[in-house]
């Protein structure tokens, strides 16, 4: 292995330099791919040298979501004892099901679990566990709501209409995992939002009421804490309302910015989550481990045994229920996502996460300024949201982004609300300061002045 770990060091090395040589690699066209890099598999073996420079090549060639130019997804940068973490739980190579297996890992992953429902005042009933993504998270509240809605489904099988309830601009993953449970991309009710892009708490409480009318089973609703493209935050309080009125479970998707129960100053962007079911929060997101560090947590510890344990004798011999973790998790064999995570919060403490969440807002403060400091932009995001939407001299923002990826220039993306399409820069790399942001729109401008081919549509040149 000290072999293979010096190759790693090595290769370490090289990325870095990379990431700060040139933030954004040059893109392989993917049909392209095969005949520009080495990947095909074979019978025979390699010589170590050739299988080093294919790795070098690997390396090179992969996209840079570290940089300061990386901008695109709802992640970015590098924590560097997050990353530590990582690499340890890959060498460990432990599985989560067991304490027998897993030791004083099961720790690592209780004591996050615990801290954070405290944090969220979910009380002693409340527990959690980590899932392979967001969506995975938010597929776990569904079917916790499910069976707590009818504990028969479990055996039966799904046999009344239910329907759940979710925002026009909540994560795909809420219709996809109605198609998995067997609830039906149909039984989901699209709430309309207000000019933010936050649920109209008056127009859910219409749906439900409908549906009730019609001999529909209303069973669960899904609320926002950041929605994927405008960083909106659907209003707690008012939908808890309606829930405990209706009865229905109410789950928070807080993959993107959950993280904010971490920061004093923008926590009451979840005012009303201790009144909640269940609640997910991505750490790959805002608090910047590597991928995936996904946490789902519930007020009802019952209903997360009474949906996720099975018996299985070969499996948990020693230890009790609380120690083996298992017994509450979507798969049987599970990494250990726990540990990044805590490396992280334990170098820093929880004073230091917040620091982290504090940043990104800031930084989207200063994106913010900008653009309304400059009449070649119009904005169309809104304050306490890190995603900054905009366009720039009109210019198709799917064209702009396109090329300016195509070009190896900048890595960002776009998305629509409204019926308008526009550029939405993610200020969600702590790592960057004021200054990486405002390089962000001179790499931008410069760009669009040496290609004269992106301009706006004709519509807007009149
Ligand atoms: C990213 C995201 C998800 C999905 O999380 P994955 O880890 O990518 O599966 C769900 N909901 C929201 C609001 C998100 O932003």
């Amino acid at each position: 292995m000290k072999k293979e770990l010096e190759l790693f060091n090595k290769l370490s090395a090289l990325l870095l330099k990379a990431e700060k040589d040139q933030p954004v690699a040059t893109p392989i066209p993917a049909e392209r791919l095969l005949e520009t890099l080495d990947i095909s598999l074979q019978d025979t073996p390699v010589s170590e040298a050739y299988f080093e420079k294919t790795l070098e090549a690997l390396v090179i060639n992969t996209p840079r979501t570290a940089s300061n130019l990386f901008f695109n997804q709802l992640f970015g940068g590098r924590k560097p004892k997050a990353t530590l973490g990582d690499l340890l739980a890959v060498l460990l190579n432990n599985s989560m099901y067991t304490y027998k297996v897993a030791g004083p890992q099961v720790g690592i992953e209780k004591e996050i679990l615990h801290r954070i429902c405290d944090m969220i005042g979910y009380g002693n009933d409340s527990d959690g566990t980590f899932a392979p993504g967001g969506s995975m998270s938010n597929f776990m509240a569904m079917v916790m709501a499910r069976d707590a809605y009818n504990d028969t489904i479990p055996h039966e099988g799904v046999q009344q209409k239910l329907t759940l309830y979710t925002s026009a601009e909540s994560h795909y993953s809420i219709p996809k995992n109605a198609a998995f449970m067997g609830i039906g991309r149909k039984q989901v009710r699209y709430i309309d939002t207000d000019e933010q892009g936050k649920m109209i708490p008056s127009k859910l409480e219409a749906q439900i009421k409908k549906d009730r009318e019609d001999n529909f089973h209303p069973f669960f609703v899904n609320a926002t804490a950041g929605t994927t493209v405008l960083g909106a935050f659907d209003a707690i309080p008012p939908l808890s309302k309606i829930c405990k009125k209706y009865n229905l479970w109410l789950h928070v998707d807080g993959a993107y910015c959950g993280g904010v129960i971490f920061s004093k100053k923008y926590n009451h962007l979840v005012d009303g989550l201790e009144e909640t079911d269940s609640f997910s929060v991505n750490a790959h997101k805002m608090l910047g481990t590597p991928l995936s560090c996904s946490i789902i947590v519930t007020k009802h510890k019952k209903y997360l045994y009474d949906s996720f344990s099975n018996d299985a004798a070969y499996l948990y011999q020693t230890d009790g229920d609380d120690y083996n973790l298992g017994k509450t998790s979507l798969q049987c064999g599970r990494r250990n996502d726990a540990l990044k995570f805590w490396t992280l919060w334990k170098s820093v403490g929880t004073n230091g996460l917040e620091s982290i969440i504090n940043h990104q807002f800031h930084l989207s403060e200063v994106a913010r300024e900008y653009i309304n400091n400059h009449p070649d932009y119009t904005l169309y995001s809104f304050k306490d949201s890190i995603s900054v939407c905009f366009n720039y001299k009109n210019i198709p923002a799917q064209q702009l982004c396109t090329a300016l990826y195509k070009q190896g220039s900048l890595m960002v993306g776009f998305g629509h609300f409204n019926h308008t399409e526009f550029v939405r820069l993610v200020t969600i790399n702590s790592g960057n300061s004021k200054e990486e942001i405002l390089n962000f729109f001179e790499v931008l401008e410069n760009f669009v002045a040496k290609h004269p081919e992106l301009k706006a549509p004709e519509v807007f040149q009149q």
